[in-house]
Parts: C-alpha cells; structure tokens; sequence
C-alpha cells in the first residue's frame, strides 16, 4: 500500500466507524448506501483493487478518483440509471453556483464592475465576487480566483473561498492581512495538494486602490496610453500557511480600465498555440473605451475568432474594473 493509500486506509476506517453509528441510529437508507460505498473502498485498498473498476478492472482516471476516493466504477461502466443521477447532480450543483455570483455589472461609488464567467462544464473552478461595503464610504472588495484542478472538487473550493471571503472581508482589515487569515483558514480546511490562485482589490471611494496578488495571472491596465500588466505578487493561497502577500497601489484616473482574467482566457489553445498575453493585451487595447460588459463581450470574442471553433479546455472568467471619475 503507497503512503497515501495508507493514510486513505485510516481515514475511511475512522470515517465508517462514526457512519456505522449514525446509520444504525436514523435507518436511513443513504447513509447505509454511503456506508456500503465506504466499506467498498476499504475492502478494495486491503485487498490491492482499489483505483480499478470493478467492472471491467481497468485503471480509474486520476482526476476522477482525486475527486471521489470511493469510486469503484468508470463512467464508461456507469448503468445509465447511474448516469442520469451523476448528470441531475452535476446540474444541480450547477445552479448553486450560478446562485454565488455577483450581478454581471455593478456601479458602486465611482466605480464600475463587471464580470463574464464561464464554466467549461456544469461547474466552475473560477471564483468571482463583489463584496459591497456594508457602511457608504468604505471600499469594495473585488475577488477573481482559479483553484486548482477541474470539475466538482474545484467547484467544492470555489464555494469555500467564496464563504471564506464573505466572512473576513466587512472586517475591513488591511489587504495583506485579509489574504493572509484566507489563506491560513483555506490550508488548514484542504488537502495538502489544494491550492488557488486570487487575485484581491480594495477599490476605495477616491479612485485609490490596493491589489494583492497571491500567484494569479498578471492583470491588464489600460487607457488611451496603451495597456500594460501590473507584476508582482506572492504565492497561491492554501499552499504554505505562513505565506505573506505583498500589497500594491494603484490610483486609478478617470476611463482607466483594470481587467483581471483566469488563464482560461489567454491559455486557450489552437494547433498547440496559445492565444496568449499579447492578443489578450491587443484585444483589450482595441475595447477599453466601451462599456465595460461590451468590453468583455469583445476580449471574449477575440479568443473566440483565434480558436477558430477548438475547443475550449479551461474554465474561463473575466473581471473588468474602471475608475470613472464621478465619486
Ligand atoms: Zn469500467
């Protein structure tokens, strides 16, 4: 048994001890089936099986079993019954997500935000959000995050940022400080190969704004000069918890654009090319006068026109901000 199967082996032993109790006492058939599940995987760990269908024993995807260690079928093996339920699942949770996001446009002080996010299936791993302040005068809080790995186990974390940020944000601590408690709290609650990237800004009643950047893709400023991304930052959240984020200050003057994006969008790949930071950049230079979500629309559509109908493999979510001058 390897390392982590072993510490799989205790967990689920533990796990099933507490299950066994709850399901004796409530008769209820699903903890008795997740109970079978569970007692499923520890039988296939003891006896050398476990990460192989049980139907046709071929090896179960990685990704798949990283999501759900008490897989014991391969989708291909799945009966259709069992296939519909994963798909009724998928798009239920599907909508609690959609249910998370912030309004596609928001006008809050002088500011303007909006966002496009996109899923590449039901769920999305992208983590978007507008926390409004809750007394006037105090700043905005802009998040765009991208949690590592696909499908309902990012989507799980996505959730959890979204909680996370909810919670610690109205304190109103400096931004530093916000990213830092995250991503103590987020580190501790994952698994140790669970991380995110995040981007944070506090947008001020001035036009001032800090950004902190914890390992997320660089954002685009722009404005009648041209457009350029803003470097730096520190590590993604949840992988060390003493990790420090350094802050950054922007003052934003009036028409000036800020877009954040999930490498979704420039890693969009066609005939092994990227679309890239530069035809990002050039799609942004060519929209930043609209309106911000026809803005979106346009840098959206330049990928688009540059995969030439391939298909998308990421997630995808853009976030414009822009400083309009009228506070
Ligand atoms: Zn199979």
């Amino acid at each position: 048994m390897t390392p982590t199967e072993t510490l799989l082996l205790d967990r689920l032993t533990a796990g099933r001890d507490h299950l066994a109790n709850l399901a004796s006492a409530a008769h209820e058939e699903r903890l008795a089936d997740l109970l079978r599940r569970v007692d499923g995987a520890i039988g296939a760990l003891e006896t050398g099986r476990w990460g192989t269908c049980c139907v046709c024993r071929q090896p179960l995807a990685p990704d798949q079993l990283a999501q759900d260690p008490l897989l014991q079928v391969c989708l291909e093996c799945l009966t259709p019954e069992a296939r519909r339920a994963l798909e009724r699942d998928l798009e239920t949770a599907g909508r609690v997500q959609r249910a998370l996001l912030p309004a596609p446009f928001t006008r809050c002080g002088g500011w303007e935000v909006a966002h496009l996010w996109e899923p590449k299936g039901a769920v999305s791993g992208d983590h978007v959000d507008f926390i409004r302040p809750l007394r006037p005068g105090d700043p905005l809080h802009l998040l765009l995050g991208d949690v590592a790995g696909k499908g309902v186990a990012a989507s799980l974390l996505q959730a959890h940022l979204h909680a996370l940020f909810r919670a610690l944000a109205p304190a109103g601590q400096p931004l530093p400080d916000l990213l830092a408690q995250a991503n103590g709290l987020f580190a501790q609650a994952t698994l140790t190969t669970s991380y995110a990237t995040l981007a944070a800004l506090r947008l001020a009643s001035d036009g001032e704004a800090e950004l902190a950047n914890a390992g997320h893709t660089q954002p685009l400023l722009a404005d009648a000069q041209g457009v350029r991304p803003v470097a730096g930052g520190g590590l993604p959240l949840g992988l060390f918890p003493d990790s420090v984020f350094p802050r950054q200050d922007l003052a934003f003057r009036p028409g000036q654009t800020l877009l954040l994006y999930t490498d979704g969008w420039t890693e969009g790949t066609k005939d092994e090319e990227e679309f890239g930071v530069g035809r990002a950049a050039a799609a942004l230079g060519q929209s930043f006068h609209l309106p911000l979500p026809e803005l979106l629309a346009a840098c959206r559509a330049a990928l688009d026109r540059f995969l030439e109908g391939a298909p998308r493999q990421d997630d995808l979510t853009l976030v414009a901000v822009r400083w309009t001058g009228e506070a």
